[in-house]
């Protein structure tokens, strides 16, 4: 019987059914269990706790597939848990919003390390742990069959493969790419998503309604969208009436799709201006060359993937946040996002009001943002509630 034996006392948080097992937490290994297999959890006294799947190089040592000491974890576990996923997202997403959508959310979904994104006829799965790996095949036939999708397209590339001691694959794993590219609809925009080379499966869905309510505010302003990536609040500003967008980021391939995306949406061009470049450094030559602005965005990279970084992130979100304070217009809107796992809302709130501070203006919330209804966060798992926004009017 494989089974991971925990220390006295540590089994508290998996009976809060918080999904992980660290490493520092288990006692003894049983049944030499190999990367990615089932094991038994139990307490010290023996008390059976979780089904899930062992990491034996990673911190986190374990993931729960489940609680239920009745379950077998098999195809048909697996099977179950993406109907439910699927289910979920049928009854929350209104029809017409789109049709990009993240099929399966990892631990809050039950499936941990499983992420499916859908781009119209293709699903782009990532398998981020050791157990979704050792599901590979079944995970992949379920979502192709329970979404009858023409392509599923594997892009498990991401860093975090490397923590769980699995390196990265990427490529076709059912049907084939469409000859014409991938294009969704989202909320009434058209983009094209590079499933094979974009960041993360191609597009960042988790900002969708953020993007729709930053074209609702855009009317007759002049917007600086940074880290703007395949355009997407640039293109909902331009449709939203705004009077000039200025788009910034780092990555020529992004700023390719972005114009290509404003151009499928027969958007101004003339009100569209591209920058590639470093925000930090770019931020400071706006500012020394008096530019100021009616609307910006800022939407980095995740800056603190864990709490371990949130030092160093705090600094960062703290200079552009400063540094784009500083370029509004009194009255003007700043829409500030945090994509760490590392930043509470709490901490990243905190942060604004020190950026705010030092910039010398006074700044007041009128709204917070987080991620869309496809991603959603299970209460025992507050790690998944990674997107967190600040909408700031300036004083
Ligand atoms: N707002 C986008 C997603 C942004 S993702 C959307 O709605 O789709 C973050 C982007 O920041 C990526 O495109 C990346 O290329 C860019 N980036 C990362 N570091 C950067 C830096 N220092 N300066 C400018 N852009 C950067």
């Amino acid at each position: 019987m494989k089974q991971l034996i925990l220390k006295p006392g540590r089994e508290k948080s998996l009976l809060r059914r918080h999904p992980w097992v660290f490493s520092g937490a288990v006692a003894r290994v049983q049944g030499n269990p190999d990367t990615g297999d089932t094991v038994s959890v139990r307490a010290a006294d023996g008390e059976f706790l979780a089904w899930a799947a062992c990491s034996p190089v990673s911190q986190i040592r374990a993931r729960v597939w489940s609680w239920d000491e009745q379950e077998t974890i098999d195809a048909g576990f697996l099977r179950g848990r993406l109907r439910r996923a699927l289910d979920a997202r049928a009854r929350l997403i209104p029809a017409g919003t789109g049709d990009g959508m993240r099929l399966v959310h990892g631990e809050s979904d039950g499936l941990p390390g499983v992420i499916a994104d859908r781009y119209g006829e293709v699903v782009v799965l990532q398998l981020l742990s050791a157990g979704a790996e050792r599901w590979r095949a079944e995970i992949a036939a379920g979502v192709r069959e329970l979404t009858g999708c023409a392509c599923v397209y594997e892009r498990s590339d991401a860093d975090v493969r490397e923590l769980e001691g699995l390196p990265a694959k990427s490529g076709v794993l059912h049907g084939a790419l469409p000859s014409s590219g991938v294009e969704i609809r989202e909320h009434g925009l058209a983009y094209g998503v590079d499933v094979a080379a974009g960041h993360k499966t191609g597009f960042y869905l988790d900002q969708r309604d953020n993007r729709r309510r930053i074209g609702e505010l855009a009317r007759d302003r002049e917007v600086l969208n940074c880290f703007c990536y395949s355009g997407g609040f640039t293109l909902n500003a331009l449709a939203g009436g705004a009077q000039s967008v200025l788009s910034v980021d780092s990555s020529a391939g992004a700023l390719a799709q972005a114009k290509d995306n404003l151009a499928r949406n027969g958007l101004d061009a003339a009100r569209a201006e591209w920058q590639e470049a470093d925000v930090f450094r770019y931020l400071r030559t706006l500012r020394d060359q008096g530019r100021s602005f009616d609307l910006i965005v800022l939407d980095p990279p995740k800056f603190a993937p864990t709490a371990a970084f949130a030092e160093k992130a705090a600094r960062g979100y703290k200079d552009i946040n400063l540094l784009a304070l500083k370029l509004l217009r009194s009255g003007g809107l700043l829409a500030s996002f945090s994509c760490s796992g590392g930043i509470s809302a709490d901490l990243f709130q905190k942060i604004l009001a020190g950026a705010a501070l030092d910039a010398g203006v006074d700044a007041t919330i009128l709204g917070r943002f987080a991620a869309a209804a496809d991603h959603p966060v299970l209460l025992s798992f507050p790690e998944g509630d990674y997107l967190k926004g600040l909408l700031v009017r300036r004083g």
